[in-house]
Order: structure tokens, then C-alpha cells, then sequence
């Protein structure tokens, strides 16, 4: 039997397809969409990450305005400029991007962005919606792993799923989605005894550590359906958390990485979009 290789690719492009003509009806009246990005310094991979943004954003002819302040700013100039989005009508959405300096408390700074324009689902208020699990924007790279696993055909209700990882912006929503769809969830982490144990008795195991080549083929059994969400850079090349070279022969099903989840997270934020303006649900 060989291995399902998951095309991240193929899957973004089907979201893709249906989300155009929605946009595009909103814009055909002559409406605007503008998304703010609030960014400081120039940290490469928030420069990556808003590249990669920008690019999708662009493909549904969406402006993005970046706003990118020193590391040294003071709180008051940044709260000012997110009030003034808030209340922009063009605006549809603001994002803060990783990292934020340190003279910010983050919880206060996300929470200054009105619910209605958190594309990102980084307010108190869209995160609490999604605990009690009512409908809302989802942070993008849970919602894009939820999305790849239904859409390669894999069930999720009454499957154990293991996530490895328990971070706000992944492992953590993550496991919220998965209950809402039914599933069994593990959340492991650092603290987690035998690892081994708790991914090989899962039917998904869906990887959020942020360390290179974490998980080798110990972790998993011919059965396994892998979601590797990690993004990491070993010897000058991209790789994932899970051992790709040596796992994903053995596996049922996996995620590149390149190409996994990456191409559908940013592919999310348009889905979060269309739901915050009540164009999709
Ligand atoms: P993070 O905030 O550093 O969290 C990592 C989580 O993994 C923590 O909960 C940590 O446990 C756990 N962990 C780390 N090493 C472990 C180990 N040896 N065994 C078990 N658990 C371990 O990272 P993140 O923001 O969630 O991101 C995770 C990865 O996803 C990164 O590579 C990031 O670049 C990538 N990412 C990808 C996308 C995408 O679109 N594909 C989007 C966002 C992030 P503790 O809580 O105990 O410390």
C-alpha cells in the first residue's frame, strides 16, 4: 500500500475557487475591501509571513495596507492608528503580526481591534466565541488543518486525534475545532510522558512543535494520517516537525512541508473574511 501524499496546493485552490465569486460580488458594486497588517521592526519571518499574505490577498483583488512601526514605538501611536482602521469603512481587517515588542501586553493590544475586523481571531472576544463554540473567524492555521483533513476525504468524527503542541495561535484552537467535530483530542507537549504511546494510538496525529525533524517513524504506525503544520529551517532548507524522508512511506496519508498546510492557511484568512462580513458562514 503506498502513502497519501496531501497536495496543500490542490486543497487551497478549491477554497480558492469557491471564495472568488464571493468576493468578486462584493466588489462588482464598486465596494472596497482594504486589510490592514500592523507590524513592527523587521523581523524576516513576519516579513515572510505577510509576503505570503499579501500574495494571496492580491489573487482576489483585496489591497492590503501595511503599517509598519518601529520596535521602539509607544503604545499610544499604535492604538491610535487601530482606532482610526476601526472605524475606517473601506477597512475590513486588521492583523497584528508576530512579534510584538515588548512594552506591549498582547492580550491588550489584540483586544483594542474591533471583533467585527479580527480576520485573525486574535480578540478576546472571536476566542471566547470559539470556546463556546459559536460561529466566528477561527485562528487560520487551526481552521486551514481542519480544512485539509476533511477535504483529502478523512473522517473526523469519532477518530482519536493526538496534536502535538498546545500553543494559542495552533495546538490550542486546534483541538476546540477537532471537538466540534466530533473527535477524541490528545494535546500533548513538553511535559507529555511517552509521546511515542500517544501518537501511534491516534488515527490523525496533526504536529505543532516548531522543531525540525521532532518526529521520526517510531511515532507512528501504517495506519497514521499525518498533518505536519511545522515550519522550520535546518541547514538552509524548509522543513517540518515530522521526519518526512523517513516517515512518509510508512504512514497512510501525509502533509509536505513545503506544500502542506502553509499553502491553505493564508488561503483561511479570505474564508474568516467572507464569514466577519456575512458573506459566508
Ligand atoms: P510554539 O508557540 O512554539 O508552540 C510549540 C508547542 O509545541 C508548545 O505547546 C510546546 O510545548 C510544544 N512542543 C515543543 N517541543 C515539543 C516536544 N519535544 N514534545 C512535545 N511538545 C513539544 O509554536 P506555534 O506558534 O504553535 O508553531 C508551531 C510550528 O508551526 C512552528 O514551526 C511554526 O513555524 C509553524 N506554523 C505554521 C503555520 C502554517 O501555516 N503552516 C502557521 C503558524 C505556525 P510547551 O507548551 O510545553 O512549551
Amino acid at each position: 500500500m503506498s502513502s497519501q501524499l496531501i497536495k496543500g496546493k490542490e486543497i487551497s485552490a478549491s477554497i480558492q475557487s469557491e471564495l472568488t465569486p464571493v468576493i468578486e460580488g462584493y466588489l462588482s458594486s464598486g465596494r472596497k475591501i482594504n486589510i490592514a497588517i500592523i507590524y513592527f521592526g523587521n523581523d524576516p519571518s513576519a516579513e515572510s509571513y505577510i509576503k505570503s499574505k499579501e500574495k494571496t490577498f492580491k489573487k482576489f483583488g483585496i489591497a492590503i495596507n501595511l503599517f509598519n512601526f518601529p520596535e521602539t514605538t509607544e503604545k499610544a501611536t499604535v492604538l491610535k492608528k487601530i482606532h482610526e482602521l476601526n472605524t475606517d469603512p473601506d477597512c475590513k481587517g486588521i492583523m497584528i503580526e508576530m512579534p510584538v515588542p515588548g512594552q506591549f501586553d498582547k492580550l491588550e493590544l489584540f483586544s483594542e481591534i474591533y471583533p467585527s475586523k479580527d480576520i485573525d481571531c486574535l480578540t478576546p472576544y472571536n476566542y471566547g466565541r470559539l470556546l463556546l463554540g459559536y460561529p466566528g473567524p477561527v485562528p487560520a492555521t487551526a481552521g486551514a488543518v481542519i480544512e485539509v483533513i476533511k477535504r483529502s476525504g478523512f473522517e473526523l468524527s469519532g477518530k482519536n486525534v493526538t496534536v502535538v503542541g498546545r500553543s494559542n495561535i495552533v495546538g490550542k484552537p486546534l483541538a476546540l475545532l477537532l471537538l466540534r467535530e466530533n473527535s477524541t483530542v490528545t494535546v500533548c507537549h513538553t511535559k507529555t510522558k511517552n509521546l511515542p504511546e500517544k501518537t501511534k494510538q491516534a488515527d490523525i496525529v496533526v504536529v505543532s512543535a516548531g522543531k525540525p525533524k521532532l518526529l521520526g517513524e517510531e511515532y507512528f504506525r501504517k495506519e497514521s494520517i499525518v498533518i505536519d503544520v511545522g515550519i522550520n529551517f535546518l541547514e538552509g532548507k524548509l522543513c517540518g516537525d515530522v521526519d518526512y524522508d523517513n516517515v512518509s512511506e510508512k504512514v497512510k496519508a501525509i502533509t509536505p512541508v513545503p506544500g502542506g498546510v502553509g499553502p491553505v492557511t493564508s488561503i483561511f484568512l479570505i474564508k474568516n473574511l467572507t464569514v466577519l462580513m456575512g458573506l459566508s458562514k
